[in-house]
């Protein structure tokens, strides 16, 4: 028999401590229990439905319960379902392996699993310092970020993406970094000129680097858009415009396509939308189809060849996971590498994301609407208090929030970014789903007081 709703959340609330969950409040809630899903939806153990409006956190790509990816899942629990990479080569990371080099930027050569988006990137700030002080450069140890970037939550993807409403409390543990600003455009001085806060942000790039460019070792992007940060689109040129800068100032450039990676900015990197091709690219979510966990940086033959080098030599790159390259992440990873060719997943997300345009423009003359921004399947709806003044709402009110509750009523799961409310869908999700979030956004936000 199994456990009632009320069952399953009292076992919750005596066990549970949820991710990025203010815990009071949840202890005074009535959580949704998933227990199955079908597709685009998530089921509950009272067998409500709900469209899954942000992919299960930004990484289910074809919906859940596909059969390809189940089959290649169980096919590989026939065989093996874990073994290490340290010291052993295994079937399904090789396969991978030379599937993502036939997809990932042309002067990316090498692949590094580990298990989250965080790993992934703390991956890339170790391998960019230990290139420099391999070739002889160790001064190079420095990086800098990009205001309100998140790269994860482990100390050295904190250090760099530094959030201060999630972080504050571990600022002390925290290495030094140099920050840029971000051009988020609608909350800048000029709010009607996308290229002027490019320039702005670029010129304050190049100061930066031209005063630390000795002691820098990478810059780090988000590429395109920037996610957790408020689904902050830049200006057409600045990924460019940073690329540019890092190569002047013989610094490396660490694109972080945890969330835009596999297809979410309507190409299958966000890198892609301006033609440049970083010195290292970390991936998640998205990679198994969101299926299970896996991540990989990607790195250019130079860096991998300072590391080559004799044991004692201390060139080795000496990190690892347990997890690292696990089999069964690797098998849906193909079937879901296999599916985006199948479906021509890509060509059919750029299609939908002209229909999903003209959805949100109908959002846009609602009173509390200040801003939407969207890149392929990935929008950013600002709420605002005052639309003329762009003033926002008190944050205790947690306005974000509310309206990702009220669309419950209407089937749809959304979480959001503070005031940015996140809609993310999966990237098989066709236009009739994308309407009814859309028709639930529009009914709860026309009414809000
Ligand atoms: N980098 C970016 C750009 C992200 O958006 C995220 C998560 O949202 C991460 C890194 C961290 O990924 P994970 O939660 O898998 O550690």
């Amino acid at each position: 028999m199994p456990l009632s709703t009320a069952e399953l959340r009292a076992l919750d609330k005596q066990h549970l401590w949820h991710p990025f969950t203010p815990m009071k409040l949840w202890m005074e809630s009535d959580s949704l229990v998933i227990v199955a899903a079908e597709g685009m939806h998530l089921i509950d153990s009272d067998g409500n439905r709900y469209l899954d409006g942000v992919s299960s956190l930004w990484c289910n790509v074809h919906g859940h319960r596909v059969p390809e990816i189940d089959d290649a899942v169980r096919a590989q629990l026939d065989k093996v379902a874990h073994s290490t990479m340290l010291g052993l080569a295994g079937e399904q990371p090789i396969l991978l392996a030379d599937r993502l080099m036939k997809i990932v930027p042309r002067n990316l050569k090498k692949v590094f699993y580990s298990d989250a988006g965080a790993t992934a990137t703390e991956v890339a700030f170790k391998m960019a310092a230990q290139y420099w002080y391999n070739v002889g450069r160790p001064e190079k140890n420095q990086f800098v970020g990009f205001a309100e970037a998140y790269h994860g939550d482990t100390v050295g993807a904190m250090s760099i993406g530094r959030m201060p409403a999630f972080h504050r409390p571990y600022f002390p543990l925290m290495f030094t970094v140099q920050f840029a600003p971000t051009p988020y455009v609608y909350r800048s001085s000029t709010p009607d000129d996308p290229q002027a806060v490019k320039e702005h942000c670029l010129t304050a790039l190049q100061k930066i680097l031209e005063e630390h460019g000795d002691r820098i070792a990478a810059v780090c992007i988000e590429p395109i858009v920037q996610g957790a940060g408020g689904m902050i689109v830049q200006p057409e040129g600045f990924l460019r415009g940073v690329r540019e800068l890092t190569k002047r100032h013989d610094a490396l450039l660490i694109a972080d396509e945890v969330a835009v990676g596999f297809g979410r900015t309507g190409k299958m990197f966000a890198c892609e939308h301006e033609g440049v091709e970083p010195d290292l690219m970390c991936v998640a979510k998205g990679i198994t189809g969101g299926y299970l966990p896996l991540a990989a940086t990607f790195t250019t033959q130079q860096i991998f060849d300072a590391f080559l080098g004799e044991p004692w030599e201390g060139k080795t790159f000496y990190h690892g996971h347990t997890y690292t390259g696990n089999p069964l992440a690797c098998a849906s990873a193909i079937a879901s590498l296999d599916l985006f060719e199948k479906k021509d997943l890509l060509r059919s997300v750029q299609k939908k994301t002209c229909a999903l345009t003209g959805m949100l423009e109908e959002l846009r003359n609602l009173r509390h609407v200040g801003d939407i921004r969207q890149k392929g399947y990935m929008v950013g709806i600002e709420l605002v208090k005052d639309k003329g003044t762009r003033e926002p709402f008190d944050p205790r009110r947690r306005v974000g929030a509310e309206i990702c509750m009220a669309v419950r009523k209407h089937s749809v799961i959304l979480r959001p970014l503070g005031d940015v409310v996140v809609m993310m869908p999966p990237l098989a999700m066709e236009e009739k789903d994308l309407r009814t979030i859309i028709d639930a956004l529009r009914r709860e936000i026309a009414v809000l007081a």
